[in-house]
């Protein structure tokens, strides 16, 4: 099923060609699980197979990623919402804590080095930040012409980028949520088999007013959603024990 979709922005009507409508096979086994904290539920919404997401997220607030259907890679850009030259860097993020991957306490750090989200509750042992995103380019020159017409997780991007005005310039490399890279003892890199299971979550506490956008890995030429892309829950809690904002580190 494949039909086109259009939407809004200060630039009128805009049209994509990523196909909408992808489900993910009938034998899959799906948990929906909910909000990893507790409290009020500002936002609760479905992410298809294939398909884009985005909201803000305001400052104090969880956003709950489910790996619905398990081993999804859930690729991920944050911008602070009211200055979207002020992005997440993979870097900032990696050199200030220290270590390759991303758990529980990591602050998500912007091209300042200011903290964007912090990871507070997470259920796989670790997610990446490595890996970057699938498109049809790369996917072409990786697993050969008989890909190009897949899209990837670049189109995802700009496809829901368009909507709050962010084109290619804009986009960075990005986290892969549930997605399991691992740095090898001499430093090489996989693509291997996950490590999540369906209900699997990770929770992000936003530091200030956050832009979200998702790609819902649509990649079936490596193992990175287990050949079967499923979808997410994205749920926005407002913590029932959140004040004030607390300053981060
Ligand atoms: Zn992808």
């Amino acid at each position: 099923m494949s039909t086109t979709r259009t939407f809004s922005t200060d630039r009128g009507e805009l049209g994509s060609t990523v196909p909408v409508g992808a489900v993910a096979a009938a034998d899959s086994v799906l948990s929906w699980t909910g909000g990893a904290v507790e409290g009020e539920t500002l936002l609760d919404e479905r992410v298809g197979s294939n398909a884009s997401w985005s909201a803000v997220v305001s400052a104090g607030t969880v956003l709950t990623i489910v790996d619905v259907g398990g081993n999804q890679s859930a690729d991920f850009l944050a911008f602070d919402a009211h200055d979207h030259a002020h992005r997440y860097s993979a870097p900032d993020t990696l050199v200030a804590q220290q270590n390759a991957y991303i758990r529980v306490g990591t602050v998500l750090r912007s091209n300042e080095s200011l903290p964007l989200m912090t990871v507070v509750a997470n259920e796989i042992d670790r997610h990446d930040t490595i890996g970057g995103a699938c498109s049809k380019e790369s996917n072409t020159l990786r697993y050969g012409h008989h890909v190009a017409y897949e899209h990837g997780c670049r189109e995802n991007f700009l496809t829901e980028g368009a909507k709050h005005d962010l084109g290619a310039r804009d986009l960075v490399s990005n986290i892969n949520w549930f997605m399991n890279v691992p740095v090898e003892a001499d430093g090489s890199l996989g693509i291997v088999d996950g490590m999540s299971a369906p209900g699997k979550r990770v929770a992000l506490r936003a530091e200030r007013d956050v832009l979200v956008i998702v790609s819902n890995c649509p990649q079936m030429n490596n193992p990175c959603n287990d050949f079967n892309p499923t979808p997410l829950r994205m749920v926005v809690s407002r913590p029932a024990s959140a004040g004030t904002d607390e300053a981060a580190a």
